[in-house]
């Protein structure tokens, strides 16, 4: 069966019951439809299905319990979802809710009908400033929203961002983010995109956020990650140096580069906060004020 998300009127996803109505039955396989698979995970599958009672467009996760098992991200799992589920910001992925049975896990998540902002990055090599600067300001939002539930995302990379259907870029894996009101020091994240303290596994705090959007910042604009290295060690190395080269090609404003510049500081104290970074020249000359970005 194919489902298309135009079918979806604006009406039925407000009557939407979703996660936040205590007094729902728990879903079963049963209250969807199945269409098309929408991709593959580590874990399990991802299905555009529709919830019958209501008529809304969800993508559905299966994960298998026995794989999150035999790699121990149970709890990993249920930090995610407590703290994805309780988040309602327009550049994050809602997550309506669970499920279970005794093989699977399924999880309810808004669709993303413009899919990853990955594979759209491989497709351009980089994108345009008016297009990474849209973005950089919806997730700079979205982590601002975050940050003030006391949620620290950790993880922030093209890989987890998908792109909803008016072009809007939103985050979709809290797989490493924690819920905090302290300093932390676990090694979490991907490397390119971990901050110095991080790798040194030393305290660290929200600002980790505010390095890795300036990695993705670098990374939207010249296709590649800054401290980029063939061996581990040598991007390590890099990133606790601040090692900090902007190439000749593609072309980048010296005010992009200036932005990047206050982003990537090693001490996390002086890194650019979020709401300055709303109003720095390049983000005011280039963002979409609404957020959204069509070719
Ligand atoms: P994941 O297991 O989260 O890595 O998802 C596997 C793939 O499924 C992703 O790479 C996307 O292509 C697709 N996908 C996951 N979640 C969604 C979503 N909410 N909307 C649309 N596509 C999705």
């Amino acid at each position: 069966m194919a489902i298309a998300a135009e079918t979806q009127p604006q009406e039925q996803q407000q009557h939407f019951s979703g996660a936040s109505d205590p007094t729902r039955k728990r879903w079963t396989l049963n209250d969807f439809d199945f269409g098309k698979p929408l991709g593959r995970g580590k874990f399990g599958h991802v299905y555009m299905t529709r919830e019958k009672k209501s008529n809304h467009i969800v993508a559905l996760k299966v994960l298998f319990k026995i794989q999150l098992k035999q790699s121990q991200l149970e709890n990993q799992l249920c930090r995610e979802v407590e703290i994805q589920s309780h988040l309602r910001h327009p550049n994050i992925l809602r997550l309506y809710g669970y499920f279970y049975d005794q093989k699977r896990v399924y999880l309810a998540l808004e669709y993303a009908e413009k899919g990853e902002l990955y594979k759209e990055l491989q497709k351009c090599k980089y994108f345009s400033e008016r297009r990474a600067a849209t973005y950089i300001a919806s997730l700079a939002r979205a982590l601002i929203y975050c940050h003030g539930k006391h949620v620290i995302h950790r993880d922030i990379k093209p890989e987890n961002l998908l792109i909803g259907a008016k072009g809007e870029v939103k985050i979709a894996d809290f797989g490493w983010s924690v819920h905090t009101f302290n300093r932390r020091r676990t090694m979490c994240g991907t490397l390119d995109y971990l901050p110095p303290e991080m790798v040194q596994n030393i305290e660290h705090d929200s600002s980790v956020d505010i390095w890795s959007l300036g990695v993705l910042c670098y990374e939207f604009l010249y296709g590649v990650p800054p401290f980029e290295a063939q061996e581990h060690s040598d991007t390590c190395r890099r990133i606790v140096q601040v090692d900090l080269k902007f190439p000749s090609s593609p072309t980048v404003s010296s005010v992009a580069k200036d932005l990047i510049s206050q982003m990537l500081v090693k001490d996390s104290s002086r890194r650019l906060p979020l709401h300055k970074l709303l109003k720095h020249p390049w983000i005011v000359e280039n963002a979409d004020p609404s957020g959204n970005f069509n070719c």
